[in-house]
C-alpha cells in the first residue's frame, strides 16, 4: 500500500523517511473522496491524494494540505497529528542536543541518562523514563505492551493511538 511509504501514524516511527513520491501521484484517476458529508454520505469528488494518517482519499475540498511528499486530509484528528509531529520533531531535535552533551532529555535536568524512551529513542535518567503499558496498533487491535516511555510521549498516546 503507497500510504505505508509515508510518515506513519506513530510516534515510534515519526523519524520514518517517506519514499520519493511514485511519477504520477499516489491516486489512480477513479479514486473518489470519501470525507464525511453527512451521517450516511460522503463527498465523493475526484481525490487528489491519500491523507498519510488515515489512509483515506480526500478533494481539494477535503484538504488540509499536500506539500513536498506530505498530504494530510482535513479531518480533525489527521490535522491535530499533523502538527503535533511537528512539535515531536522539534522534541527529538531538542533531546538529542541534551543528550549530545551529556545530560537527561528533560530541561534543567542532570547528567547521566541511561534509560531509552522507546518511542523518541531519548536518553532520559531514571526520573523521567517509566516502564508503562503503551498502546501499539497490531493489525486491526490495539494491544498494550510494557515499553519504556518519557513523560512528553506518555502524554502523546491519546493522539497517537488507533
Ligand atoms: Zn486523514
Ligand atoms: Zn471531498
Ligand atoms: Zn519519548
Ligand atoms: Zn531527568
Amino acid at each position: 500500500m503507497v500510504a505505508s511509504y509515508r510518515l506513519t501514524a506513530s510516534l515510534l516511527l515519526a523519524n520514518h523517511v517517506p519514499q520519493s513520491a511514485a511519477a504520477g501521484g499516489w491516486v489512480h484517476e477513479s479514486e473518489i473522496c470519501t470525507a464525511k458529508t453527512g451521517w450516511f454520505s460522503h463527498c465523493e469528488k475526484p481525490a487528489l491524494d491519500e491523507c498519510q494518517y488515515c489512509g483515506k482519499p480526500f478533494c481539494e475540498e477535503h484538504r488540509y494540505l499536500i506539500e513536498g511528499l506530505d498530504a494530510v486530509c482535513n479531518n480533525k484528528r489527521c490535522v491535530a497529528k499533523h502538527e503535533d509531529l511537528a512539535r515531536h520533531a522539534e522534541y527529538r531535535a531538542r533531546v538529542r542536543q541534551r543528550n549530545g552533551a551529556g545530560l537527561c532529555g528533560v530541561e534543567d535536568c542532570g547528567p547521566h541518562p541511561v534509560f531509552e524512551c522507546s518511542l523518541c529513542e531519548g536518553l532520559f535518567c531514571d526520573k523521567h523514563v517509566a516502564e508503562r503499558r503503551y498502546p501499539y496498533r497490531e493489525g486491526r487491535v490495539m494491544v498494550e505492551r510494557p515499553a519504556s516511555v518519557c513523560d512528553w510521549c506518555w502524554q502523546r498516546r491519546k493522539l497517537w493511538r488507533h
